[in-house]
Formats: C-alpha cells, sequence, structure tokens
C-alpha cells in the first residue's frame, strides 16, 4: 500500500483456511476497521493525488492474474492489493478536478445505502419477499415524478440499472402502448416499420437499443440539432411527415434534457405539441439533466418535460449516489404492467394493492438500488441537494468566465453546468487534434481530468462541474492547467 496506507492494525490474528471459506467466520470487526482506514485515506489524500495515472498494461494484468483463485490468500492482503490496484489504475471519479463524464464522487450515505443494502440483500422481485425496500423505491419513484411535476397520486415507474435501461423500457413500453400486438405477435405483426425519432446529440444507447429489441439500427432517426445544439424542430417536422409518406410508422420522440456532450435541452414544449400533433409517444431522456428539478430555479429549464409519456432520470448522475441507480418514470402503472407480464407457480402470489417489481419491470431478481438515494435524500433534504445543483451551475458559470477572458471561445449554451470550449487559434494541426492533445496534455499532468467532444463538426474540449468536492480553487486549477496545455501545444 506504500507510505499512502500505513496497516495499523494487524492480521496476524487473521485465520487461514477452512475459515476464511466459511464467510461468516473470522473477526469481521477488524475488515471493517481496515476499510474504514481506506475510506478515511482516500477521503483526506484524493485531492493531493493525480486525478488518473498512467496504467501499465502488462504490469496491471500480471498483478490481477497473480490470483490462480487454487489456494486461499489471507483477507488482509487480498484488501490492500487491490486496493493499491484501485488507487493506480482508476480514473478517479472521486476527485475534486474529475470534470468528467457524469460520474460525481458518490455522497458518504449513498456508499453506506450499498453496504446495507448488500448486506440484507433483500429480493425485491416480489412485494411480499422485500416489502420495506419496495415500498422505498416506490416512495422514491412517487417523489422524483412528482418533481418532474406528474400528478403525485399517478407516478409508476421503477429503478434500474442505469439510464439505458430506463430508456430500453421506454422503448418497450412505447411499442407495447401504440401496437398491442406488439407483445404477442412481435414486430412483424405491425403494418409498418416502427420509427424512432432523437437529436444528433443525444445519447446513442438508442442504437443499442434498437439492436436488442429488433427495432434495428436504421430505425433510430437521428435529428440534426441547431447551433444551439438542440433538437431542429423544422426538421424532426419534415422527417416525420416524409417517413410516414413512405409507410414508415414512427412511434416514439426522444427529446434530451441535458444532452451528453454540450448539456443541452431540446424544446421540449415544442416536441411535446408535435408529438401531439402526430399522435407518437413523448420520452424525455433526462438521465442527466432531469435532477436539476430538485431545484426550484433550475426546475424552469425543464418546463414541459411533465407533458412526457415517460422519462429517463439517473441518480448516479448528478445526484452523486453510487452507479447503478436510473429509473424510468411515467403515469402508466397499467402499460407497464402489460409490458412486463408475467406470472408463474414458483414465484410468491401477489398481495393485494401492492405490485410485483418482476412483473412490471425489466430485471427479474433485483437488487436495492433505491436505498442508497433514500438515505442520501433523507439526510441531505431536497434543499440540502438544490444548494449543491445550483453551486455547480454557479461554479459553471465561473469557470465559463474565467476561460473567456484567457482567451477561450465558449461553444455551448446551456443552464447546466457543462461547459464546452475551444482554442480559436489551433495552429497548422487540425482543429481535432490539437484539441486532443490539449486534453491529453492535461490529463497527464494528472491536475484534473476533462474531455474532448465533437458539436455539430467543430471540436472542443469538455468540462462538466458535478462534484460536492469541487470548490472555486478547482475551477481556477483548471484553467491554470488548460493554459499551461495550451502554451505547450503552441510552442
Ligand atoms: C448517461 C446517459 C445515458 C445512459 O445512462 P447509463 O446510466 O450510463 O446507463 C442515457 N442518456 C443520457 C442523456 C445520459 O447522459
Amino acid at each position: 500500500m506504500g507510505d499512502d496506507e500505513p496497516a495499523t492494525i494487524s492480521e496476524a490474528a487473521f485465520p487461514l483456511g477452512r475459515a476464511s471459506f466459511d464467510p461468516d467466520a473470522g473477526p469481521a470487526e477488524w475488515l471493517w476497521r481496515r476499510v474504514l482506514e481506506v475510506l478515511r485515506a482516500e477521503r483526506e489524500r484524493i485531492s493531493a493525488r493525480p486525478v488518473s495515472a498512467e496504467v501499465d498494461l502488462g504490469r496491471l494484468r500480471a498483478a490481477v492474474g497473480a490470483y490462480g483463485f487454487e489456494e486461499p490468500v489471507a483477507p488482509g492482503v487480498v484488501i490492500d492489493e487491490t486496493v493499491a490496484l484501485l488507487r493506480e489504475g482508476t480514473v478517479h471519479t472521486t476527485h475534486p478536478r474529475y470534470f468528467g463524464l457524469f460520474n460525481p464522487a458518490p455522497t458518504l450515505l449513498g456508499v453506506v445505502g450499498e453496504t446495507l443494502a448488500a448486506a440484507f440483500n433483500p429480493q425485491l422481485a416480489a412485494w411480499s419477499h422485500a416489502p420495506a425496500a419496495v415500498e422505498i423505491e416506490a416512495h422514491l419513484v412517487r417523489f422524483l415524478g412528482a418533481r418532474m411535476g406528474y400528478p403525485a397520486g399517478a407516478v409508476a415507474g421503477s429503478f434500474t440499472s442505469g439510464g439505458a435501461e430506463a430508456n430500453m423500457t421506454a422503448v418497450l413500453l412505447a411499442l407495447t402502448r401504440t401496437w398491442p400486438e406488439y407483445g404477442t405477435a412481435g414486430l412483424r405483426a405491425l403494418p409498418g416499420r416502427p420509427l424512432l425519432y432523437a437529436s444528433a446529440e443525444s445519447h446513442l444507447a438508442w442504437l443499442k437499443i434498437a439492436h436488442a429489441t429488433g427495432l434495428g439500427r436504421d430505425a433510430v432517426r437521428l435529428v440534426p440539432a441547431g447551433a444551439d445544439l438542440r433538437m431542429d424542430v423544422r426538421r424532426l417536422r419534415a422527417l416525420l411527415e416524409a417517413d410516414r409518406a413512405a409507410g414508415g410508422a414512427p412511434f416514439m420522440v426522444v427529446g434530451t434534457a441535458g444532452t451528453t456532450g454540450a448539456g443541452a435541452i431540446d424544446p421540449l414544449p415544442e416536441l411535446a405539441a408535435l408529438c401531439g400533433e402526430f399522435g407518437v409517444r413523448f420520452h424525455v431522456d433526462a438521465a442527466y439533466g432531469g435532477m436539476a428539478a430538485l431545484s426550484d430555479r433550475l426546475r424552469e429549464d425543464l418546463a414541459g418535460i411533465e407533458r412526457a409519456h415517460s422519462i429517463t432520470v439517473d441518480a448516479h448522475k448528478w445526484l452523486s449516489v453510487p452507479m447503478g441507480a436510473g429509473a424510468l418514470l411515467c403515469t402508466d402503472r397499467e402499460g407497464l404492467a402489460e409490458t412486463f407480464r408475467v406470472s408463474t407457480s414458483y414465484m410468491p402470489a401477489g398481495i393485494p394493492d401492492t405490485v410485483d417489481p418482476y412483473t412490471s419491470s425489466q430485471q427479474w431478481s433485483r437488487r436495492f438500488a433505491g436505498l442508497k438515494l433514500f438515505l442520501s435524500l433523507a439526510v441531505a433534504g431536497r434543499s440540502g441537494y438544490a444548494e449543491q445543483l445550483e453551486r455547480d451551475a454557479e461554479l459553471a458559470g465561473l469557470l465559463r468566465r474565467r476561460l473567456a477572458d484567457s482567451g477561450w471561445l465558449i461553444v455551448n449554451d446551456t443552464p447546466l453546468p457543462v461547459v464546452c470550449f475551444a482554442d480559436p487559434e489551433a495552429g497548422a494541426r487540425a482543429p481535432g487534434e490539437h484539441h486532443g492533445a490539449l486534453a491529453r496534455s492535461v490529463v497527464r499532468s494528472g491536475r484534473a481530468w476533462i474531455s474532448t467532444v465533437r458539436l455539430n463538426g467543430q471540436d472542443a474540449l469538455r468540462a462538466c462541474v458535478i462534484s460536492h468536492r469541487t470548490t472555486q480553487a478547482d475551477i481556477d486549477g483548471l484553467v491554470q492547467a488548460v493554459n499551461e496545455a495550451r502554451k505547450e501545444q503552441r510552442a
């Protein structure tokens, strides 16, 4: 573990052999104290460490491969070696200067929630097996749905592994609701080719979903975005009309609230109106941006989301709980029950006035994903979260000003804390190459983590403020790091 992590607790007393094979045997307190030491060291020292390290693939594989699993190894040794591997072989999303891909440092209560969920290990397939856990998740789903603007009493939905599963759930629900014969006879029973529409800036899980559902990847119509990186509604209308005229069967339009690249929010009210006019389903993929609804101020930027047939959110993004905790929200309890209906003799019988999650969502055995959000939300309060979200937005505003002052061009416009910026003097190199080199230089320095992005054909750098650990000093540190990288690249 190096000098980073003195092993102050002796493992001499820890038994090897058969005793370590019995998961309940051994001095559990010793192990927990060891883990607590690791967590404390992580919290206290993370900001002094590089955000990411260079990984030597050969060394990493050799260290992992050294475990042949034939003979038992003392748990203290395994934990220490694994922690060392994770420290060296991880981009530290827990770092205050990780300005990355919607992965924040997790809340403490989120980590505690994961531990309790694992230890109690309630089986959420059937209500009767896990009444407390199912009711806690249902309560959270109602809370989130109500914040989106759905009538509180009508909210339905479920926790998912993440945004991708929630989006897939939305597609299955939309197909089932649009064509009741889809569930039994399948896609070939439909009167035309089902088509779905999302912005060219949308999250491309849509392609994998189209592949997996049998729609086929070509069924995803990527609608060009305007200069503001929001879906161009006129182009959408033209596509819908042309596809209909050609015998296609448009069934769903996706508005993205917070695109992955630039944090753009599609024009939701216009999309809702157009969907009404064409009689197609409206889904909002708000995996990242949707949690802005916890702030009364930021909620205004999501106006129109409440008109969606279904909404995807991800608590493991802006709400900072450990991965995976997505959710699909809607007001169509019967539709979900129809989409995922099944009954077996070996599952426990349903109980009146309750829903068995395995009969109204995609997963069967399911873990208690909601607990980490329940604990985090209860302890921070909605107001605590709102403060944090608004603070991230303010820090991003500060970052935009500082970058502009240093001669960078800000190339996106969003109320969300995603800042995309370009060097107007790329020099002789192609802009893509130039910005790639800038990002690599910043990442290699270990001082911050940022990425590159291509927006409407333009290359840029991308920084997302999402960690509760990020301060004004970290924003200054990032600006310094990119300025120095630029100097180095121009030299
Ligand atoms: C992250 C993201 C997804 C995918 O969610 P996962 O949790 O990674 O499965 C989908 N859509 C958007 C807009 C996202 O930002």
